[in-house]
């Protein structure tokens, strides 16, 4: 039940801590193209939303920095950021080979060349990766970025909408702090990118549900897909069948999440909120209803944990604002009306102007049977009752060229003040640092069939752990 907001921003709810929202005010003007189901636009609209009900009144918020060629390259080849920062619709011609080698352009189109793409990858990762460093730094523990978590972005590779892994550079940069990274993933897409750049490792456990068979996009995310070598039973995954509901989500969404936490004992979260899980989603089949989803968001919140929220996909864009929006009234503690106050996108939400209408219906029907649900949650259950429990890593110090030290004496590190609060210099108070570290012990790749599969994880854990 909601009660009207008022000029503070709602009413308080118990148990709060104050979230750092980042907002890039150039993010939303990126277009991927005429009749493309993704448009950056819905992070304006959300933005929009969340002024209106006031939000900005109980959160930092905070501009964040573009992420550079080197913070991408923590996860991505060298080779394939510089072809994104090179390419452009003039020049394509210049690059046939590889745009085909790195997958952007046509034949399928979903992850085309447009004008400014790169700029556009620096500022929804450059938010990601502000996210956990200022979660390193000990800022906030609480996160949100509803520009980032494009999860589907591989190593060397752009693939469904999505050219850079912001939420594999963020984790990476979450494991110089934190020994144990919970990924949760509540996209109606599986989470493959990020499952396969950490599938080899138990310092990152990746959960995604998501809907999976019949050829639906990207075709992995089987219950089966576990993990391998250090990271076995560090992947989960439970697949889903078109039209699920909330009671039938939340009936296998908060026993394993529930699971999960109890066994690995996360230092940190990070959750993608991909809003196409939601009932009347463009491309999704899934029948959420906002406060379904937002169910899911209070959930992981109740944990108390230190934790990420991140974006994702949602092409039905009145509803993606509507369910970010919610979301960020329940991660500030804010109880919000459901009549909408005026905004600058008010036309978008006729004609009932309410920030929960109904959207979901009895079509598609649910075709998660309660016997598969019951199936799917004791095999996974079982699983975890595999894992060590709290798996360990080596203690060491934090080299002390990861604190970030010039974050706040940036002169261009501009900080929100025209609806927003500033958090510049002297206002934020830094807290000790984790003095767990990395686990040097963690496995090279082999040169199996099996393994080469996974290789663009393998190297790129590795790599990075090498490099600390
Ligand atoms: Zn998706």
């Amino acid at each position: 039940m909601t009660v009207p907001s008022d000029d503070s921003g709602g009413t308080e709810l118990p148990g709060n801590r104050v979230p750092i929202y980042y907002f890039d005010p150039v993010v939303g003007a990126f277009h991927y193209g005429p009749r493309h189901p993704m448009k950056p636009h819905r992070i304006h609209i959300t933005h929009s939303l969340v002024l209106s009900y006031r939000l900005q009144n109980h959160m930092h918020l905070y501009k964040p920095k573009l992420a550079t060629k080197y913070d991408m390259c923590t996860f991505h080849t060298e080779e394939y950021i510089d072809f994104l920062s090179k390419v452009t619709n003039d020049n394509c011609s210049q690059f046939s080979q590889e745009l085909k080698q790195f997958s952007v352009g046509s034949p399928n189109g979903d992850s085309p060349v447009f004008g400014g793409m790169y700029e556009f990858c620096q500022r929804f990762c450059g938010g990601s990766l502000t996210a956990a460093q200022h979660m390193n730094q000990g800022l906030s523990d609480v996160t949100i970025n509803w520009a980032g978590g494009l999860h589907h972005a591989k190593k060397s590779e752009a693939s469904g909408f999505c050219y850079v892994n912001d939420i594999c550079v963020a984790i990476l940069e979450l494991l110089k702090y934190h020994p144990r990274v919970m990924y949760l993933d509540i996209d109606v897409h599986h989470g493959d990118g990020v499952q396969e750049a950490f599938y080899l490792t138990d310092r990152v456990m990746t959960v995604s549900f998501h809907k999976y068979g019949r050829d639906f996009f990207p075709g992995t995310g089987d219950m089966y897909e576990i993990g391998e070598q250090q990271g076995k039973y560090y992947s989960v995954n439970v697949p889903l069948r078109d039209g699920i509901n909330d009671e039938t989500y939340h009936d296998v969404y908060k026993p394993i999440m529930d699971g999960i936490i109890k066994y690995y004992r996360p230092t940190a979260l990070v959750m993608q909120c991909g809003a196409d899980s939601l009932g009347m989603d463009r491309l999704g089949v899934f029948n959420l209803s906002i406060g379904g989803h937002g169910e899911a968001v209070n959930h992981m919140k109740s944990y108390g944990i230190p934790i990420m929220y991140l974006g994702g996909g949602g092409y039905t864009l009145r509803n993606v604002a509507r369910c970010w929006a919610y979301e960020t009234s329940i991660i500030a503690g804010r109880r919000v009306g459901n009549d909408i106050p005026y905004n600058d996108y008010h036309e978008f939400f006729m004609p009932d102007y309410k920030l929960q209408p109904t959207i979901t219906s009895n079509k598609p029907d649910n075709l998660n049977k309660k016997e598969y649900i019951e199936y799917i949650k004791e095999s996974t259950l079982q699983n975890l009752k595999r894992l060590p429990f709290a798996p360990s890593v080596q203690m060491h110090d934090v080299p002390p060229d990861l604190y970030y030290y010039d974050d706040f004496e940036d002169p261009d590190d501009t900080h929100m003040d025209e609806s927003g609060v500033n958090i510049g210099p002297g206002q934020m108070q830094r807290r000790p640092h984790y003095h767990e570290h990395y686990d040097e012990n963690a496995p090279d790749v082999d040169n199996s069939d099996e393994m080469r599969r996974h290789k663009t994880m393998g190297e790129c854990y590795n790599d990075h752990l090498k490099s600390l």
